[in-house]
């Protein structure tokens, strides 16, 4: 049976340049998208920069070793998709152990075979795509629900810890059941999709945009406080204001914004509540809590 070869982003973490080459030069000859890091550090920042499917992260590496690596990346949830495979040098199963209670997906042992790493990478993109699935909204491109109630448990948490701020907005469009009515389902779909690519340009790389259900949208803003979270929905607003959508034309929103910092707030019932106040005095406003 001929295995179709898949597309995918590969980042390398080695820190021994020769076995880094060999890894390269295999990976690309089967059309992947390859980079490299040579040590725990930079990996991590790309990994905040870009999107990678498969990370190829070998244990033994000086200054922080790729268990600490995983255990970074896995505590964060943007991270829940990444597919991670370790590099082991040591025989045994002790290390093996500890890679995957890491956070690690899989491993190869070194000295690998070629065909092997390869079948395993083509697991790996099989399985990051059915993980995205689970927490990506098909329509909008952005978080769904269900990934949101993980992320806010664990960002709650991290904010009282550490005595952090934490905001979230609540976006719903301006009566959008007219949109519907005058043009059409599949209109008011490309307006949803197009108000997500606005939401989503205007977040930080650290900020959750979740589609939230219908026509609505939630930004879980992490380090944000009030005003922060304010200046953020009052720009959005501006956006969506000045924004013409195809077909549909002119669709306004309305934000609801609350934060806390340290002690916890039922922040979605919140941000809710000014979000009813921002539609009941007129719409297309922002109301902070
Ligand atoms: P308001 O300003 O008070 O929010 O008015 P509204 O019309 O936006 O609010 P309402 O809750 O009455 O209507 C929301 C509409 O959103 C109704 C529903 O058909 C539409 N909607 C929900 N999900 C989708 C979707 O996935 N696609 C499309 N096209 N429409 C949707
Ligand atoms: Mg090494
Ligand atoms: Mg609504
Ligand atoms: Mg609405």
């Amino acid at each position: 049976m001929k295995v179709e070869k898949v597309k995918g982003n590969i980042l390398i973490v080695e820190d021994n340049p020769k076995t880094r080459k060999m890894i390269q030069r295999h990976l690309l000859r089967e059309g992947y998208e390859i980079t490299e890091a040579e040590n725990g550090k930079t990996a991590i920042e790309l990994i905040e920069h870009n999107q990678y499917d498969v990370i190829l992260l070998d244990i033994m590496m000086p200054e922080m070793s790729g268990l600490d690596v995983c255990q970074i990346l896995r505590s964060n949830p943007r991270n829940a998709s990444l597919y991670i495979i370790m590099i082991t040098a040591v025989k045994g199963g002790e290390e093996k152990v500890r890679g995957l209670d890491s956070g690690a997906d899989d491993y190869l042992e070194k000295p690998f075979d070629v065909n092997e790493m390869l079948a395993r990478i083509r697991v790996g993109l099989r399985t990051v795509k059915a993980k995205r699935d689970a927490i990506i909204d098909k329509l909008t491109q952005l978080y769904n629900r269900h990934f949101f109630d993980a992320c806010i448990i664990q960002e709650m948490n991290r904010t009282l810890r550490y005595n952090r701020h934490l905001s979230i907005l609540i976006i719903d469009l301006d009566l959008f059941k007219r949109v519907n009515d005058t043009y059409g389902h599949d209109v008011g779909d490309s307006v949803l999709s197009e108000a997500a690519s606005i939401i989503n340009k205007m977040c930080r790389q650290s900020d959750y945009p979740v589609r939230w259900g219908g026509e609505e949208f939630v930004v879980l803003l992490p380090e944000t406080n009030k005003e922060g979270a304010f200046r953020l929905a009052e720009k959005l607003r501006v956006e969506f204001e000045k924004h013409v959508f195809d077909i549909a034309g002119k669709v306004t929103a309305s934000i609801g914004v609350a934060s806390m910092a340290n002690e916890y707030v039922d922040l979605i019932k919140v941000a809710d509540n000014a979000l009813y106040h921002a539609k009941s005095e007129g719409r297309n406003r922002v109301v902070v809590f």
